[in-house]
């Protein structure tokens, strides 16, 4: 068994590497496009410390209300699967981490600095690797949009939310410890209670369309389950209060289909390989 799975695996990452080829250019400008609005200064070195020891707390407060995987197959199998896609983003300096927590609910969180986490609940709901590609892809792109960081708005000497995190991670003092804790008090709640910004959700849903799209995932793959979760939430009588409407997604990622003429790109899920690695 072993040697065919490691087979299949590089076989995975040789397959998307080659089918990334087709329209490189129209999905970069377009992520190009998206990303105008959110225009902002470079990002110091320390910055992006800051960012990734955060999300390691922030991280480490998400796994000790769930309990993390222990199917190392599956672990290793998201981050191949993750680190692929991230590998198309626009954050090279982040090394993502990606791991299942065993819950039935049908969700997927991001920590700044590339920590991502997916249910087994969620995994159970997917049909193929290009849905839990884009489900990945999404939580990617709140990490690359930096949504969690922007909303906590601390802000630092040059007024942003990065050097502000910075500047409470380097004091010692009691305000600065308190300060750092309500800001991760509100990291937690953005997560679990209150949900970021509608925009903010699209904005992941668009940009995580668009990295599944240069990866060689079919890029209707994030419409296929968020239209299955939808159907599964109305018999459950779940609301999901984290995230806007499955509809108002679901219309806004049709229109960038549309726009940005996706629908005819190449159009792989594999199925058999994903079926094969999710076997709980
Ligand atoms: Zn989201």
């Amino acid at each position: 068994m072993r040697a065919p799975r490691l087979l299949i695996l590089s076989s995975l990452v040789a397959a998307s590497l080659l089918s990334a080829c087709a329209s490189d250019s129209s999905i970069r400008e377009a992520r190009q496009r998206s990303d105008q609005q959110y225009a902002q200064s470079s990002i110091s070195e320390e910055d992006v410390t800051a960012e990734i020891q955060f999300g390691r707390e922030l991280a480490a407060r998400i796994l000790a209300r769930y309990q993390m995987s222990n199917d190392q197959e599956l672990i290793r199998y998201l981050n191949l699967v993750g680190k692929n896609i991230a590998s198309h983003s626009d954050r090279p300096e982040l090394n993502f981490h990606f791991t299942a927590i065993v819950s039935d609910e049908i969700n997927a969180y991001a920590a700044p600095g590339g920590y991502i986490f997916v249910t087994t609940g969620a995994i159970k709901e997917m049909r193929d690797e290009a849905e839990l590609a884009a489900v990945l892809a999404h939580e990617i792109g709140h990490v690359t949009e930096k949504h969690i960081v922007r909303a906590i708005g601390i802000k630092g000497a040059d007024s942003s939310a990065l050097s502000g995190i910075s500047k409470l991670l380097g004091a010692s003092n009691d305000p600065s410890r308190v300060a750092f804790s309500q800001a991760m008090d509100k990291a937690l709640n953005y997560l679990f209670e209150n949900g970021l910004q509608a925009e903010d959700e699209y904005q992941a849903d668009s940009t995580g369309t668009l990295l599944l799209t240069q990866t060689g995932y079919d890029p209707t793959a994030l419409q296929r389950y968020l239209d299955r979760v939808k159907k599964q939430r109305k018999q459950l009588n779940i609301v999901n209060k984290t995230h806007p409407s499955f509809d108002s997604r679901l219309v806004r990622i049709d229109q960038l289909l549309t726009m940005e003429a996706l629908s005819s790109e190449p159009n792989k899920v594999y199925t058999q390989r994903f079926n094969a690695q999710t076997k709980f």
